[in-house]
């Protein structure tokens, strides 16, 4: 019997408010690999490719300035 595989592909986007960013590098800090600071101080996304959809960074912002959407 023939094995078969189902792949379902996530789309991840990741949204930052840049008028309520901060710059505190908190949600950097918990995924360097996908999120960075720009040189206005703001996070940017840098990897998104990376990210996995988890919400951690969307979860400990102090500010409610990213949010992340998995569809
Ligand atoms: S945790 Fe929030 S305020 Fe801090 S850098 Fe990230 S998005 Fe900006
Ligand atoms: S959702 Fe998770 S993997 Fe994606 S940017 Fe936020 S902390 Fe990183």
């Amino acid at each position: 019997m023939a094995l078969e595989a189902t792949a379902k592909a996530y789309c991840r986007t990741i949204s930052v408010s840049t008028a309520m960013c901060k710059g505190c590098g908190i949600c950097v800090a918990l995924c360097p690999g996908v999120l960075s600071l720009a040189g206005d101080g703001k996070v940017s996304v840098s990897n998104q490719s990376l990210c996995t959809g988890c919400r951690n960074c969307e979860n400990h912002c102090p500010d409610y300035a990213i949010f992340v959407k998995v569809a």
